[in-house]
């Protein structure tokens, strides 16, 4: 369209008043290289508290960003947005592909902000930096809250491994915190390793399944059914209502046979209709329910402490991992090690132990 309205030759436009002279300029075509001027951390700061949305994507940007340069200013951001973070209720949501995610979450998003809610959806998704089309992230999903100036709307970061897509997206919940999102909804696709990272950051999980298709259809594996606090049938609508609520049923059966919780909640089971906006109210009435409860028996908080407290192991135990598989003398030696296990020269733990002693040795010198 602005192919047409903008003449590039310039020789027919009416703009063009002598031979020579350039039309008035209306698109900057330079706009890419020029360069924005960075932020300091502070400026990041006052614009996410602000709730101003341009400061906050430049801010995800940087945490996204790979370049050293970018890492030291987010973490400087992190840590400045820490103290205003927390105070949402961070909710996940998984589900195989095609069982509704983006649509529930669309109706339930439009729910919260038309009751003055502000909704940040952020999506844990390794497959995003593999296949262009992932499976999270198409374009016209969720087309209406993303035009809501009460939501923000944020793909999965291509992160490459799963653990650094996971670390990016617990910090920009951070963020989103910060900038004055009560409600984080974080999704993910249940069918991997994903929704486990993504239980590990949320306080309430709520799995999506449909009726009719078995469990192995479904891709859903027991521990998922374990994880959930919440789990909601959908495209419950229509000729499909009943066949659900027999679904919901064989549900409530199956999760009565998991051992009770710590936390003092029921796993809840519901039909739902993502199209008719059927069960939505219900669902996130549950959602407050689980809040108020854990609450009140200190779980929510304990839950978030622990969280924390994994992330402190993890970190440590990867950062020790790194260190020790990047070490020049362990590089050397490990092929060799590898053949001498291989050849059946040696056990496994003597040479084990052996490279730790080289690699500790070599922190030495
Ligand atoms: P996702 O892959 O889990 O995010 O699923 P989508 O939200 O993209 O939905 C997959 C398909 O199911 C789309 O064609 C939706 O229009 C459809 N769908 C989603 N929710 C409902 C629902 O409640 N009822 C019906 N009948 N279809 C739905």
């Amino acid at each position: 369209m602005y192919d047409q309205i903008i003449d590039k030759d310039n020789k027919n436009s009416a703009l063009s008043v002598s031979k020579g002279k350039a039309n008035p300029v209306t698109v900057n075509n330079n706009f890419k290289a020029v360069k924005r001027k960075e932020l300091s951390a502070d400026e990041y700061l006052k614009g996410i508290t602000e709730g101003n949305r341009t400061v906050l994507s430049r801010a995800i940007t940087l945490i996204e960003s790979n370049l050293y340069a970018h890492s030291i200013l987010a973490q400087k951001v992190i840590e400045k947005c820490l103290p205003f973070s927390g105070n949402s209720i961070r909710l996940g949501i998984t589900g195989v592909p095609g069982v509704g995610k983006s649509t529930f979450i669309e109706a339930l998003g439009k729910m919260l902000t038309a009751q003055g809610h502000k909704v940040a959806v952020l999506a844990i998704d390794p497959s995003s930096q593999k296949s262009k089309g992932s499976i999270l992230g198409d374009k016209t999903r969720m087309e209406e809250l993303s035009q809501d100036e009460n939501a923000f709307i944020r793909p999965s970061p291509s992160a490459g491994s799963l653990g650094g897509v996971a670390r990016k997206t617990r910090e920009i919940i951070v963020l989103c915190e910060a900038a004055g999102f009560d409600t984080v909804i974080v999704e993910t696709v249940g069918v991997g390793q994903s929704e486990v990272l993504a239980h590990s950051m949320v306080d309430f999980f709520l799995l999506l399944q449909l009726a009719n298709a078995g469990d192995e259809l479904q891709g859903i594996k027991r521990g998922i059914m374990e994880m959930a606090d919440a789990i909601a049938v959908n495209k419950a609508e229509g000729k499909m209502k009943e066949i659900s609520e027999t679904a919901a049923g064989n549900y409530r059966n199956a999760l009565h046979l998991f051992p009770a919780n710590d936390n003092g909640w029921s796993p809840k089971v519901f039909t739902c209709s993502a199209y008719s906006k059927e069960g939505i109210k219900e669902i996130w009435d549950c959602v407050n329910e689980f809040v108020t409860l854990t609450k009140q028996n200190g779980y929510f908080y304990k839950n978030r402490n622990e969280q924390n407290l994994r992330i402190l192991d993890e970190t440590v135990k990867q950062a020790l991992l790194d260190g020790f598989y990047n070490n020049p003398t362990v590089q050397k030696e490990l092929p060799v090690a590898k053949d001498d296990i291989l050849d059946n020269r040696m056990s496994a733990y003597i040479i084990a132990q052996k490279l730790i002693d080289m690699y500790y040795l070599s922190l030495k010198k």
